[in-house]
């Protein structure tokens, strides 16, 4: 061998010996657990990172079987497949350290092979999976919690979809005509009812602003009555037609303080109207057929009282006398009955005319002034500073409530007290008061006052004459004025009425 050779032999040996080195090295401080195996099983090496993982010191475990660390079924396999192939990549296998604490492991092998190619061992390394597998098992369960989550939301989105079911087959099959106004004024929504009662078609007005649906003809009238503003209103009467009446509720719908529109439920009453037009209408007609002989009776008796037919004794005249008067009560009442009737049919139509309500007070007063006198109770009018005030209203009609708030302030105050009637112009419009003071209201009896027919107890007993019809009739008359009507009143010190009419304009 020449030098030459000598001198690389010697280097390639010296690479040899620093490779070796170097593997060593690698084996000895590689992070993963390697160790090496025989070809039957017996540990013969183990590198620092697999004494670290499995717990033993490399004097516990060198020469021992595999079986220590890992399950006898599961390393079998393993090894024949690496005796088999030359090697194994990644196999899950459960690794049993020294604590006994199962450790879930990839495990790797590869054969080591001498120079003639005979199997000498092999090297198996190990990949600690635990932390991985708790990954794992935390991915799983954040993975079951959004699926909850989602089920969750499917669950609440399928509520919502069936609360709005709901909602929209209450709307749809509401008795009510209903419509719904966002908050900028368009028509969201209108039911079935609606469209029916107002020959509109859903599709040709969901979604169109006031002022268009304003200028649509069959919409017009109830937006007039609305006004473009919808203001909360309650149970207010709208006539569509003459057999069409409607009780209108507007209502303000807020969430959380935000608008959210307005709904305007409209409430069919043409039914109970036209009942209640045949009722008046059947009083009316039965009334006017009582007062014919009631009238009749009247002059009989008169005549007989009067000795047209012949000389009476004081028994008979007493007795004719309490006829009479009798007679008198059921001609009042015929002719309340009458006026109620005749107000209740022209509820809608007042005829308004400019009126002077000085005047007309004064018209009232003069025939009712001898009444007073012959029952002893004073009685003023407090004109007001002006000659004479006019307001907006239908007179005859007017004439009745003045009329009827001074017979009862003279029917319910004794001998010696006093009534006055008061004209006022006020910022409201025009205020007229009669004031007395008689018998009074006890205070439970105050909210039936205004009630058809009602007559308090007190009054009952004092003057059995009475309809309980006069303060209904008038407070019907005010309102249908646009006006207002009330009363204050103290038992045994007095009651005062008032009604306040509109300025007129
Ligand atoms: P009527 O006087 O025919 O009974 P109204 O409708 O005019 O009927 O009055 C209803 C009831 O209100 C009366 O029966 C009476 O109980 C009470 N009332 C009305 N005005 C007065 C008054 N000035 N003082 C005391 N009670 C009154």
């Amino acid at each position: 061998m020449g030098t030459k050779e000598e001198g690389q032999l010697s280097l390639l040996l010296d690479d040899l010996t620093a490779l070796e080195e170097y593997i060593h090295d690698l084996f000895s401080f590689s992070p993963l657990p390697i160790c090496f195996v025989s070809p039957v099983g017996v540990v013969l090496e183990v590198n620092p990172a697999m004494e670290k993982v499995s717990g033993f010191k490399m004097e516990e475990i060198v020469g021992e079987s595999l079986e220590r660390v890992f399950k006898k079924e599961e390393i079998g396999p393993l090894v024949k497949e690496t005796l088999g192939e030359g090697f194994v990549d990644g196999k899950e296998l459960r690794f049993f350290p020294k604590t006994g604490q199962e450790i879930t492991t990839q495990v790797f092998t590869r054969t080591r092979k001498d120079e003639k190619g005979e199997v000498v061992g092999y090297f198996l390394s190990l990949l600690d999976l635990s932390g991985i597998k708790k990954t794992e098992a935390e991915l799983k369960r954040v993975q079951a919690a959004l699926l909850n989550i989602l089920e969750d939301t499917e669950e609440a989105r399928r509520k919502a979809e069936e609360e709005k079911n709901k909602t929209q087959a209450i709307i749809t099959n509401f008795t009510d005509a209903l419509f719904f106004f966002d908050r900028d004024h368009r028509l969201a929504i209108i039911n079935p009812q609606a469209e029916n009662f107002f020959k509109i078609d859903k599709e040709e007005v969901t979604g169109e602003s006031i002022e268009k649906l304003h200028r649509l003809p069959n919409l017009h009238s109830l937006i007039e009555f609305l006004g473009e503003e919808i203001k909360e209103i309650s149970r207010k009467e709208f006539m569509l037609a003459e057999d069409s009446i409607f009780e209108v509720s507007v209502i303000s719908m807020r969430r959380d303080e935000a608008d959210l529109g307005d709904l305007v439920v409209l409430h069919d009453v043409s039914r109970e109207k036209m009942v209640e037009r045949l009722k008046t209408e059947f009083v009316s007609l039965s009334a006017h057929q009582l007062r014919t002989p009631l009238s009749a009776i009247k002059w009989s008796l008169m005549m007989l009282l009067d000795g047209d037919l012949g000389p009476i004794n004081k028994n008979q005249k007493d007795i004719l006398q309490k006829t009479y008067q009798s007679n008198e009560r059921m001609i009042a009442l015929i002719n309340d009955l009458l006026n109620l009737a005749r107000i209740e049919e022209g509820k809608y139509a007042l005829s308004l005319a400019p009126v002077d309500i000085v005047n007309l007070c004064q018209s009232v007063i003069d025939p009712s002034e001898e009444s007073f006198k012959n029952k002893g109770v004073n009685f003023s009018f407090k004109k007001p500073d002006q000659k004479a005030i006019q307001v907006s209203a239908d007179a005859e009609k007017l004439k009745l409530v003045i009329q009827n708030l001074l017979d009862n302030a003279l029917k319910y105050t004794a001998k010696g007290g006093r009534v006055s009637l008061s004209l006022k112009v006020a910022n409201q419009g025009v205020r007229l008061e009669v004031k007395d003071s008689g018998i009074g209201i006890a205070e439970k009896e105050q909210k039936r006052v205004f009630s058809k027919f009602f007559r308090t107890t007190e009054a009952v007993l004092i003057e059995p004459a009475g309809s309980g019809l006069g303060l209904y009739m008038a407070k019907n008359i005010i309102e249908g004025h646009g006006g207002e009507i009330g009363f204050a009143s103290k038992v045994g010190q007095g009651t005062t009425f008032y009604f306040v009419l509109p300025a007129q304009s």
